[in-house]
């Protein structure tokens, strides 16, 4: 927004009123969400295998809110996968002994029964009817029931539930959309009624049109992530589970999996699910260290999808999925019956990591 301004001689006086009108509307914004889930811990999915930097201070560096180093809370993001990436396929043992991944669980909540609520943010985003047809499948699948393995005393997963989809009408059109912007407009169409209402089990899925980029805290879609999950609580004091699907295309394409968009679309958009499923609380996360409302988390690497990121998606029915990781098993994998893959060697240092799509003839590539 007004980093995207360009200033030239006489524009000046008209761009500081636009700037000022601009400011003054978002400080409305912003104080209309001060209970909004900027914490720590919301979890993004990075863009590829390319370690975070952060953001060049060419372009965006006056506009970077910073993040406290130790805190680990807030959206939980993907980052962007390296195009080249290290994994080097079905390796049999790694050289060095490093320990494997381990998700502990915290205590926190879990969508046992996930009711998606998918919301299209106009009608121009791509794919709708097969994004509504992916959750479908999937929601009904070995890809969901092997999660069992994740159960926790008080919450069993299983198979997911109810599913809407809601083409908005009324978000904001702009360039660069904020998720203070994607949290307003979902409190919005819930006080409308034109989306179910929110409950313990249930998850917007925000899915966007191309040419639309994401500004997390400063961070953006396609530069440094591919997609995030997280939570808010609205003015109600109403705790809202979402997640932010940028459209895959443009820069996306590059650092969100392989050369089909469609494929990695699903992939991102599974790795968003499974992990709100096993840690639907991390953007209500605070602290330093891992703690309650954490479900289940891997100090070193993340949640159960980012350790995997990077491994070849798997395939449930036709469509790519992520593999995701087992505890149980110490691979990462689709279904119980999946032979599995070992984690990316750099999945053991990094948090959230990347996804790399390998060729697999069982994936349709557009249905
Ligand atoms: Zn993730």
């Amino acid at each position: 927004m007004k980093k995207g301004f360009v200033i030239s001689g006489s524009g000046i006086f008209a761009a500081m009123l636009l700037s000022v009108s601009f400011l003054a509307a978002r400080a409305q914004a912003e104080s209309a969400t001060t209970d909004s889930g900027t914490s720590w811990y919301s979890k993004i999915i990075p863009l590829t295998k390319i370690k975070f930097q952060p953001v060049a201070p060419t372009i965006n560096s006056r506009n970077i809110k910073k993040r406290p180093a130790a805190l680990l809370g807030g959206a939980h993001i993907m980052r962007l996968i390296h195009k080249k990436s290290s994994f080097a396929g079905n390796v049999s043992k790694p050289n060095t002994v490093a320990p494997l991944p381990h998700l502990n669980y915290y205590g926190g909540p879990l969508l046992g029964n996930v009711n998606v609520v998918i919301v299209y943010w106009n009608k121009s985003v791509d794919y709708r009817s097969e994004i509504t047809g992916f959750y479908d499948a999937v929601s009904q699948s070995p890809y969901f029931d092997w999660l069992r393995e994740y159960n926790t005393p008080t919450a069993d997963i299983g198979r997911g539930g109810y599913v809407a989809d809601y083409t908005d009408d009324s978000s904001p059109m702009k360039p660069v959309v904020e998720d203070a912007d994607i949290q307003q407009e979902l409190s919005w169409i819930i006080k409308k009624q034109v989306v179910p209402a929110t409950d313990s089990q249930t998850l917007y899925m925000v899915y966007f049109p191309p040419k639309v980029t994401i500004d997390l805290n400063g961070e953006q879609s396609c530069q440094s992530f591919c997609a995030y999950h997280n939570t808010f609580k609205d003015t109600n004091g109403q705790e809202i589970n979402y997640g932010v699907i940028p459209d895959l295309g443009g820069a996306c394409a590059d650092g969100c999996g392989g050369p089909s968009r469609f494929n990695n679309l699903t992939s991102v958009y599974s790795h968003e699910l499974t992990e709100a499923m096993t840690d639907v609380a991390v953007g209500l996360a605070t602290g330093q260290a891992p703690s309650y409302p954490l479900a289940w988390y891997a100090p070193a690497n993340g949640e159960i999808a980012d350790i995997c990121v990077g491994t070849p998606n798997g395939n449930v029915s036709g469509y790519a999925v992520q593999r995701v990781w087992s505890n149980h098993r110490g691979l990462c994998v689709a279904s119980e019956d999946d032979k599995g893959f070992p984690a990316p060697t750099d999945s053991m240092t990094s948090g959230s990591g990347n996804l790399e799509e390998k060729p697999n003839p069982k994936v349709v590539s557009l249905p």
